[in-house]
């Protein structure tokens, strides 16, 4: 019988084996305003993650600490790396998505769809043929909290797929209320996308829900999981295809069939999490006003964001 630390609530016995009991959960960061799209650089062993309201992307690192890494973001929110390192961001402010060159100069990559603005750019990923996925909520335009409130000009809350050498950009989900994280089983043979339409409309499930990747195109598998606490917002995925899902005590941990494992339990309402760490088995979690972390037992699976080798 293992005990583990009250932070840690098993709800089945594998998630003994994705934990250490050992473990403690550690806020390395905190006095922000919303903290969201947490994104490791293995490169330089350091942590970047939004501070969305305030405008700045923060930069923390285990021997350096805490430093701001940008000011003036525009209400940067998710972030995510390409495979080349390039940090890719969604902007409510200016209602795109970003990429930081390696010399520091940025790129609209996608501000438009069908001649109209989008609405906010909330999640990115970028799957290993290079394409660009993201969600399109309207959380940046609905007050001037997380960005400014401005008019809807798309029929709906898209997911998009984008091609970075073209600039093809293309719908692929188009029926969420809200759309918001979005992560790849590590094989990318399926998406897992969830869906926070709760935060304004009770009547909306709080569900992460699963599309088989064909190509370009997305196939509708139904619901992955419902979460029994707060809403989904931003996931990873782990080595083993367990999804781990923010929440609204803390972290979720599903298994590839949907199964709730268990429970990394944070004192405050956490909106995503990435893996990180020399080895990839460190979770860092922007909860509200902080960030935590906590050592597991598995490896996360995005390998450009995760080691030196990779
Ligand atoms: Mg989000």
């Amino acid at each position: 019988m293992i005990t583990l630390p009250p932070f840690l609530l098993a709800l089945d016995d594998r998630f003994l084996q994705l934990v250490h009991p050992m473990a403690q959960l550690n806020q390395i960061a905190s006095g922000f305003t919303w903290t969201e799209g947490p994104v490791w650089f293995g490169d330089h062993d350091c942590l970047l993650f939004s501070d969305i309201p305030s405008q700045r992307v923060m930069r923390w690192s285990e021997n350096e600490g805490l430093s701001t890494y940008r000011t003036g973001t525009q209400f940067n929110n998710g972030n995510t790396r390409d495979q080349t390192g390039r940090l890719i961001g969604c902007r409510h402010g200016t209602r795109d998505v970003v990429r930081t060159e390696l010399n520091g100069s940025l790129t609209v990559l996608a501000s438009h769809y069908a001649g109209k603005r989008l609405n906010s750019p909330n999640d990115v990923v970028v799957s290993s043929d290079g394409a660009i996925w993201f969600t399109d909520p309207t959380y940046g335009i609905i007050s001037n909290f997380e960005g400014y409130r401005g008019d809807r000009e798309q029929e709906a809350s898209h997911v998009f797929r984008l091609e970075p050498a073209t600039g093809d950009l293309v719908p692929v989900v188009s029926d969420f209320v809200q759309p918001n994280g979005l992560v790849f089983s590590p094989d990318e043979t399926r998406l897992y996308i969830a869906e926070s339409g709760s935060s304004h409309d009770d009547s909306v499930p709080p569900v992460i829900r699963q599309f088989d990747v064909d190509g370009t195109r997305l196939i509708d598998k139904g619901v992955f999981a419902t979460l029994d606490c707060g809403l989904p917002d931003g996931m990873r995925v782990d080595t083993a295809g367990n999804l781990w899902s923010s929440a609204g005590d803390g972290v979720h941990c599903f298994a590839p069939n949907g199964s709730l494992l268990g429970k990394i339990l944070v004192p405050e309402t956490v909106a995503n999490l990435c893996f990180g760490g020399p080895d990839g088995q460190r979770l860092f979690i922007t909860a509200s006003t902080s960030v935590y972390s906590t050592y597991v037992d598995v490896k996360g699976a995005e390998p450009w964001t995760q080691s030196r080798s990779g």
